[in-house]
């Protein structure tokens, strides 16, 4: 099931895709928070009920347009994307790190499918992408032994972890320059975690402007999903919907030598298999 957050007539709803992707079924929660942690059965149930609405009539959100806290992500979390780092900034990016690396980014407002990434002209330099799989908690987690992992999962979306490269590296921590207005696309929708088998194993890919930048499939991470939730819950509760993005394959701007950072006007497509295409504009 494919669920979506959607404006209609300026109300703010929430839905799951017709299967043809045309339609959205209306579904009785106040929004996505509400929504995350129903059983797939139930959701199935209700949206049977519920009368289509054509999607050309409406104008899609991120799935989850105000997360309750911050997202947590991973740093580094491809092998091909560690060496490309290093190879931009060996300071600030040594791939000599046998733990992960955690951070997090402030989301006041997550830009929906076709919405603005800002490119904050006179503080941003060195505006970057990155393609990544993001999970959705759909239940309390505390104590999650690893194999247990994917029964906390309620799905998978879309996220690009957009990163104003040279705040990032200049103020040491990342968290101000991973978290500007405008820097968290998230969508077009997410995935339920029944249509996925575990651990994911999709393909990634990141284009500006059409052109190829990165390529990768969900089970090169360095730190799996399983050992994240394990790790991260064996002292950190994680609270229905919490937002965990697993890193970013290698073909960031930053790795190519001259980079390929992002301008006004460019347009980033983030896609993953089974999911979909989160497409963005930069202004
Ligand atoms: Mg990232």
């Amino acid at each position: 099931m494919k669920l979506v957050t959607y404006l209609e007539h300026g109300m703010e709803k929430v839905g799951a895709l017709t299967a043809d992707e045309t339609a959205v079924l209306p579904l009785p929660y106040a929004d996505m928070n509400a929504l995350i942690g129903t059983p797939v059965q139930q959701l199935s149930e209700k949206a049977a009920k519920a009368d289509a609405v054509p999607l050309s009539a409406v104008q899609l959100c991120a799935p989850i347009p105000r997360p309750r806290q911050d997202v947590i992500c991973l740093g580094i979390n491809y092998k091909a994307h560690a060496e490309e780092a290093e190879r931009y900034n060996a300071d600030a990016f040594t791939k000599e790190r046998p733990i992960p690396i955690y951070f997090s980014k402030r989301v006041t407002e997550a830009v929906g499918p076709d919405g603005f990434i800002e490119s904050h002209p006179g503080l941003v330099q060195r505006l970057d992408y990155e393609a990544e799989l993001a999970l959705i908690i759909g239940k309390t987690a505390r104590d999650v032994a690893p194999e247990e992992a994917g029964d906390y999962i309620f799905g998978y979306t879309v996220l690009n972890d957009v990163s104003a490269r040279l705040l990032q590296t200049t103020h040491k921590q990342w968290y101000f320059g991973k978290s500007l207005d405008g820097f968290t696309p998230i969508g077009p929708c997410i995935t339920t975690a029944d249509e996925i088998a575990f651990p994911p194993k999709l393909a990634i890919s990141a284009s500006v402007n059409g052109e190829l930048r990165q390529s990768s499939t969900t089970d090169l991470l360095i730190t799996g999903i399983a050992d994240i939730i394990a790790e991260l819950s064996s002292g950190m509760t994680l609270l229905p919907g919490t937002i965990i993005a697993t890193g970013t394959p290698s073909g960031v701007g930053m790795g190519f030598d001259p980079p390929k950072f992002l301008y006004p006007g460019d347009i980033v497509e983030c896609t993953i298999e089974k999911i979909g295409t989160l497409r963005n504009t930069v202004r």
